[in-house]
C-alpha cells in the first residue's frame, strides 16, 4: 500500500500516538466475565486455575513483547506497563492494545485444555483493552496503587459474599448484608461468623494479585579455549507483594527503576482526579460511521509456519469468514464485514 495510489487510505486511521513523556500501560479486562465464570462453573469466590490461567496468558504476552517490562493482575484483568522510551508501534494506542488483548486472548484459548482438561471451553471469551498514559512515574505509582486496592477492595467483599452464600444465605440478603459495609466490618464479619482471618488465611494471590517483572541477570558462560565470557540473559520473575505502589517494593527492582524511575515518596491515596483520568474514554460524536478493521499481524509468516497453501489456502479463508461470522452473531450492532486475505472489515 505504501507510495501506491491506496496510501490516501491511512488517513482513516486514527491518530492516537502516545506522547513521550507519558507512559504507556494497556489494561485488559474480560467481557462479562460475571456470566463466563458461572458458565464454566469456576470455584467461588477464586477458582484457582482460572487465575493460573490468566497468569500464564499474561507470561506468554511478556515473552511476546519485550517493551513490556511489568505487569499486574487479577480476577479477569491485566495492566501490562511499557518501558518509558519505548518505540513499539510508534507508540500507537490503537496498535499496542489491540495487538497486546488479541495475543491474550489467542492464548487463553489456546491454553484453556491443559489447565481444564475436564471442561468444554463452551464459547469463545472476549477481552477489552484500553491504554492509559501516565504523564510521570508519579501517575503510574498511583495507577498500581489504584488497581492493587481495587483487588484487594473486589477479594474481601467476594470473599465475605461467597462464605454467606456457602453457609446459606440467599444472594439478596448477602448482599444486603454487606451493603454499606466498611473494610474493617468485613474483616469482623469473617472472623466472627467464619473464624476466618482475612490476612493470615486468605492466600496472596487472592488479596494482593500478581506481578511480574521482566530482569536481567548476568550468566557466565565458556568458550572453547576456557576462557569466560558474561552474557546477560533476560528472563521474568513472578511476585506476589503487598503494596506494590510502594517505595520498598518498587525502588528495590532495578529493571524497573532503570526503565521506568524511581518512586519518590509513599502514597497513601489516588487523587479521584487521577482516577478519573483512567477511567476517561474517548467517544466519537454521534452518527460517525464506524469501520473497524482488523489485520493479522506477521501472518506473511504465521502462514508459513503452518504451511498455508499458496496463493490462497481455502480452509484458512473459511476460518476467517466462519470468524467474521461469529463477531456478527455476537456484536448485533455490525452491520456489514468485507474480508481479503488476513483482513477483516
Ligand atoms: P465487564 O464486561 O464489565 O468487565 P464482568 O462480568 O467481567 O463485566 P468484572 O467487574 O470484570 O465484571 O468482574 C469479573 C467477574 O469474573 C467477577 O464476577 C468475578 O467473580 C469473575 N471471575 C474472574 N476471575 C475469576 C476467578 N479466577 N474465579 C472466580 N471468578 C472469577
Ligand atoms: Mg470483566
Ligand atoms: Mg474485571
Amino acid at each position: 500500500m505504501a507510495n501506491s495510489k491506496y496510501e490516501y487510505v491511512r488517513s482513516f486511521e486514527v491518530e492516537d500516538e502516545i506522547m513521550l513523556p507519558n507512559i504507556i500501560i494497556v489494561r485488559i479486562d474480560g467481557r462479562n466475565f460475571c456470566r463466563f465464570s458461572k458458565f464454566h462453573e469456576f470455584e467461588k469466590p477464586n477458582d484457582m486455575k482460572a487465575l493460573e490461567l490468566m497468569n500464564l496468558c499474561a507470561d506468554a504476552v511478556l515473552e511476546k513483547f519485550p517493551d513490556i517490562i511489568f505487569s499486574y493482575g487479577f480476577s479477569d484483568e491485566y495492566s501490562f506497563v511499557l518501558k518509558k522510551t519505548t518505540k513499539f508501534y510508534q507508540r500507537r494506542a490503537s496498535k499496542i492494545h489491540s495487538l497486546i488483548v488479541s495475543f491474550f486472548t489467542s492464548v487463553y484459548v489456546n491454553k484453556w485444555k491443559a489447565q481444564f482438561p475436564q471442561k468444554d471451553l463452551r464459547y469463545a471469551p472476549s477481552f477489552r483493552s484500553r491504554v492509559i498514559g501516565c504523564a510521570s512515574i508519579e501517575v503510574l505509582q498511583s495507577y498500581l496503587l489504584w488497581r492493587q486496592s481495587e483487588c484487594h477492595l473486589n477479594n474481601q467483599y467476594d470473599t465475605c459474599f461467597w462464605q454467606l452464600i456457602k453457609s446459606g444465605k440467599p444472594e439478596n440478603e448477602a448482599e444486603e448484608m454487606l451493603k454499606g459495609s466498611l473494610k474493617q466490618d468485613r474483616n469482623e464479619l469473617l472472623y466472627q461468623s467464619f473464624n476466618i482471618n482475612y490476612k493470615k488465611d486468605i492466600p496472596e494471590i487472592f488479596r494482593q494479585g500478581t506481578c511480574s517483572l521482566r530482569t536481567v541477570e548476568d550468566i557466565v558462560k565458556y568458550k572453547e579455549d576456557g576462557s569466560a565470557v558474561k552474557r546477560c540473559k533476560r528472563k521474568f520473575t513472578r511476585v506476589y507483594s503487598e503494596n506494590i505502589a510502594s517505595r520498598r517494593f518498587w525502588n528495590n527492582q532495578l529493571c524497573l527503576v532503570k526503565e521506568l524511575g524511581q518512586f519518590t515518596e509513599d502514597l497513601s491515596k489516588t487523587k479521584s482526579e487521577y482516577v478519573k483520568s483512567f477511567q476517561h474514554e474517548s467517544r466519537l460524536m454521534p452518527s460517525t460511521w464506524i469501520v473497524v478493521r482488523i489485520d493479522g499481524c506477521h501472518f506473511h509468516s504465521f502462514s508459513d509456519v503452518h504451511q498455508f497453501e499458496k496463493p490462497n489456502d481455502a480452509q484458512a479463508l473459511n476460518l476467517m469468514n466462519s470468524c467474521a461470522a461469529a463477531v456478527l452473531e455476537e456484536f448485533k450492532d455490525i452491520v456489514f464485514a468485507y474480508g481479503v486475505s488476513d483482513e477483516y472489515r
